[in-house]
Parts: structure tokens; C-alpha cells; sequence
């Protein structure tokens, strides 16, 4: 496939140590050779081999030097690309980048679009779509974890476990079709209780990789965080300790905090991101309840929350409220902080479980659901021991499963729930009693699902807005 020549700066678009002009395609070559002198004033790139570095000067069309630079040379297929590719390490001023830039692109190079020297890569064979989509995540990752995830993606573990599924999937399809073409030689009896047998281990493949995007989500976009409890509780005193800033304004008038405080965090690589919703409390209670209502609708989508209690007060209607809250979304993680620990008590662990007792939440429940954290925003003290909590919440499984493939990509677990939907059919026709040439359609359909985290049945405008999403020069 003749391909145009493409070329843009592959580094960082700011003063730096050095800059990276990237150039991928048929002519890649000829046109770093045409612009290319070494010291001695020759003009080398066509000759050279490839995996080679060359020390030397870019020159422009009135033979002038522009810079002193260090130019690799990649021969196709092995390159990034799989096309011939050259990379131009040149000084990092925006400047000079700029201007190299230009020169490559008079010589016949065109500006490369976000994504494109990977889209090559996908599109030449090189690397399959979840590979590429793993590159601009690892670009992208904001702590280990999901550069873990990520790394693993890049290097094949989630292609390999969906490329086995497949395979599994289109034994069974040829299978099939060749019983249904050959009756006499290929029987089918028995065949759908042998089916059923290998369908549950596929299901349970698939339905375990759709289990882990949960934690996955969380680990490429943070924990969503939601910081409840009544004004001047101290939420936005414990939203500023963990923040470490003081970036919520605390004040003893309730209702400081007028709007929403949203805060990213890095705990132990994990991102919290807190949303302080804070008390919007006017005078009039009607308004107060506002504050809580609009705190509930954004807990409403948090995978955790805290619970915040002045333990120096007593419960009240606002508190009655959130517990209510809490019972009915019991699905969410909740951490229960009984705050301004130094004061007198007046509210203790025992009087809230209580509380929850007249909701219907029985004692065991309580001490099962949730975890209580004494803590005192003033002295700064039970912290610790909310970040390790957090940590065990949703860190363990992921620590101790070091192996375990993660899905990260919403497009990923929508490919694998269509394929799951499509074998639970293929389950109902044999539970059904329905002729085989039934199963091969969804089992077909299920096929085709996985192919597209892989990237083996996908439309070009889906690939055009995947490689879009990239930045410049990848
Ligand atoms: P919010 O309305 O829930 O965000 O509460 P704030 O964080 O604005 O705190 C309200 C008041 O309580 C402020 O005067 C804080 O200094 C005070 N406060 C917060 N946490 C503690 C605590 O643990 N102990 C004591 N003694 N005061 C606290």
C-alpha cells in the first residue's frame, strides 16, 4: 500500500533539552538524506542501515545550518509505523522544532494529524487496536496503576486473551456449519450439551474480564468521591487535609462553601477525586435542604463516600436525611468520619449505628457496611488512617492479582458485553431446543464483538475517532 509521507514534532511543544521531529513513510528517508549533512559535508541517509544513529547538521535549501542534531533511521517494517521512518533529535526550542518542521514538510512531508504514525501502525498490521489505544493510555496515565494496566495492554495480554475467546468461538461455528454441510460424515448429537459445557467457561472468561472495569475505571480515572454531612461538620476542613492545601475556605459561619469543590488527589498512585458539595445553607432551612439534596444527586454517581458527623453535636433532621441516603444506595462504598473528635462527644458511634437502627439497618449490617474513622480535622488526626482504608477498599484486589488483565476502556467492556449478551442467547437456543444453524449466528455475532477490541471488525470511522482522541506526533 503506497502511503504519503508524514512528519510532525513527536515531543513536547515547549523549551526543552532536546525536541523530536518524527517523519514516517515511502519518501521518509529520502527527504531526512536531502536535508542531512554529516560534518564532513555528505549527504549519507539513503546508504545507511537501519537502527543507526547519525551525528551531523540540517541544512536548508541555500545550504545554511539550522541546527546540530543526532538522526535515527528505521528501516520498514521494523519501525514504530512499520514504514520507513526517520527521528530527527534536534535542540528543544520551539524555534528550532518549528522550523525543521517546515523544512521537512517543503521536501515533501505533510503534517502528520493526532494519532496518526500509531493509526499506521494499526492499519500496517503492526499492532492491533487495543495495543494502540493502550499507547495514548499510557500517555495519558496519571499514576502506577494505570500505567501497569496500560503496559500490559501494549504488550498483548488483553489481544491474547481475546484472541483465544475467538478462537475458541470460531472452532465451534466451523463446527457447525461443516455438521450442517456434511450430515452424513459430521454428527450433531450430543452436540449442544457439549456446546453448553464450553459456553460456561467462555461466559465465565468474559464475564470476569467485564468484572474488572470497575476497578479499572477507577484506576485510569480516580475514585469519584463524595464528601456528605450537614454544614460546618468540617468537610471542607477534611477535604483541605487530605488536599494538604488551603484550598476550600473554612469558616465557622455555615455555609461557607457555596458551591461545588471538586479536588483531584494522589493516594498511595490512586486518584480520589473529591467532590466537596458542601453545606449551600442560606438562613431559611428551605435552602439548607437544597445543599444536601444537590450533595445526595452527586453521591447519586461517587464510588465512595464520606460520611461526615460533628460528633460534638447532636444527630439531626439533615443527618436522619443522609443516613436514609446512605441505606438506599448501600451498593456504594461508605466511610463514616465522626469528626471534631477533640470536643466533647456528644454523638458517638453507638448513638449513629442507632440512628441506623431505626432505618432498618441492623447492627451486624452496620458493622459490615461500614467503616468508622475517628477523626479530628483541627489536630489533623485519623488521616492515616482514612488513606489506608481507601487503599484496602479498592487497592487489594488489584495488588494482589498482579497477572489479572484489567479493562480500562469503555470501549472494551461494551465490545465484551455484547459478546457476553450474544452467548447468553447462544444458552437460550440450546436451553430452547433450537436448531444448531440458530447458535451460529450469535455465536458468530459474539465473534465479531471481540474482533472489535482488537480492532479485526471495525468500521473506519470508528478507527478515525479513536486515533483522533490522540495527541500530536504519537
Ligand atoms: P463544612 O461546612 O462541613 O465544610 O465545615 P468546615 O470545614 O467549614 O468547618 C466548620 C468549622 O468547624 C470551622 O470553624 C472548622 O475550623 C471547625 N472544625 C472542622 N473540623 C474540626 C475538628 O475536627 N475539630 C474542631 N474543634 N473544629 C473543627
Amino acid at each position: 500500500m503506497k502511503t504519503d509521507t508524514i512528519a510532525a514534532i513527536a515531543t513536547a511543544l515547549s523549551d526543552s533539552g532536546i525536541g523530536i521531529i518524527r517523519i514516517s513513510g515511502e519518501e521518509a528517508i529520502t527527504i531526512a538524506d536531502k536535508i542531512f549533512l554529516t560534518p564532513g559535508g555528505n549527504h549519507i541517509l539513503k546508504k545507511v542501515q537501519s537502527h543507526t544513529i547519525h551525528y551531523g547538521y540540517v541544512i536548508d535549501s541555500k545550504l545554511q545550518k539550522l541546527d546540530e542534531v543526532m538522526v535515527s533511521v528505521f528501516r520498514a517494517p521494523k519501525s514504530y509505523t512499520a514504514e520507513d521512518t526517520v527521528e530527527i533529535n534536534c535542540h528543544g526550542g520551539i524555534l528550532v522544532m518549528q522550523k525543521l518542521l517546515e523544512l521537512v514538510c517543503q521536501n515533501g512531508a505533510r503534517l502528520a494529524e493526532p494519532g496518526e504514525f500509531t493509526k499506521r501502525a494499526f492499519l500496517n498490521g503492526r499492532i492491533d487496536l487495543s495495543k494502540a489505544e493502550a499507547v495514548m493510555d499510557m500517555i495519558r496515565s496519571q499514576n502506577e496503576y494505570a500505567m501497569k494496566a496500560s503496559l500490559d495492554q501494549i504488550q498483548g495480554k488483553l489481544s491474547g486473551q481475546i484472541r483465544k475467546l475467538r478462537e475458541e468461538i470460531l472452532y465451534e461455528i466451523a463446527f457447525i456449519e461443516s455438521a450442517l454441510d456434511d450430515p452424513e460424515h459430521i454428527s450433531l448429537d450430543h452436540y449442544p450439551e457439549q456446546l453448553e459445557e464450553k459456553l460456561k467457561s467462555v461466559e465465565t472468561k468474559i464475564s470476569g474480564l467485564i468484572a474488572t472495569f470497575i476497578n479499572g475505571k477507577m484506576i485510569k480515572n480516580g475514585i469519584s468521591t463524595v464528601i456528605l454531612g450537614k454544614p460546618n461538620v468540617g468537610k471542607s476542613s477534611i477535604l483541605n487535609l487530605l488536599v494538604g492545601e488551603e484550598r476550600a475556605i473554612v469558616t465557622d459561619i455555615a455555609g461557607t462553601t457555596r458551591d461545588v469543590l471538586q479536588e483531584s488527589i494522589n493516594l498511595h498512585g490512586i486518584h480520589l477525586n473529591l467532590i466537596d458539595t458542601a453545606g449551600i445553607r442560606e438562613t431559611e432551612d428551605k435552602i439548607e435542604k437544597i445543599g444536601v439534596e444537590r450533595a445526595k444527586q452527586y453521591a447519586g454517581q461517587a464510588d465512595l463516600i464520606l460520611y461526615v458527623v460533628d460528633t460534638s453535636r447532636k444527630l439531626d433532621e439533615n443527618d436522619r436525611d443522609i443516613v436514609t441516603f446512605i441505606k438506599n444506595n448501600s451498593d456504594k462504598k461508605t466511610i463514616v468520619l465522626l469528626n471534631k473528635n477533640d470536643l466533647d462527644v456528644k454523638t458517638d458511634e453507638e448513638k449513629l449505628q442507632k440512628e441506623f437502627e431505626k432505618q432498618g439497618v441492623s447492627c451486624d449490617t452496620f458493622k459490615r457496611n461500614f467503616v468508622i474513622i475517628k477523626t479530628s480535622a483541627k489536630e489533623g488526626s485519623g488521616v492515616k488512617e482514612l488513606e489506608e482504608t481507601v487503599k484496602n477498599m479498592f487497592l487489594s484486589g488489584v495488588i494482589r492479582n498482579q497477572d489479572e488483565v484489567i479493562i480500562t476502556n469503555l470501549r472494551h467492556k461494551e465490545a465484551l458485553q455484547e459478546a457476553f449478551d450474544s452467548i447468553k442467547l447462544v444458552q437460550k437456543s440450546i436451553a430452547d431446543g433450537m436448531p444448531e444453524d440458530f447458535y451460529s449466528i450469535d455465536l458468530m455475532n459474539a465473534y465479531r464483538s471481540l474482533g472489535l477490541i482488537i480492532g479485526e471488525e471495525v468500521e473506519d470511522d470508528l478507527v478515525e475517532e479513536i486515533f483522533s482522541k490522540f495527541c500530536m506526533g504519537k
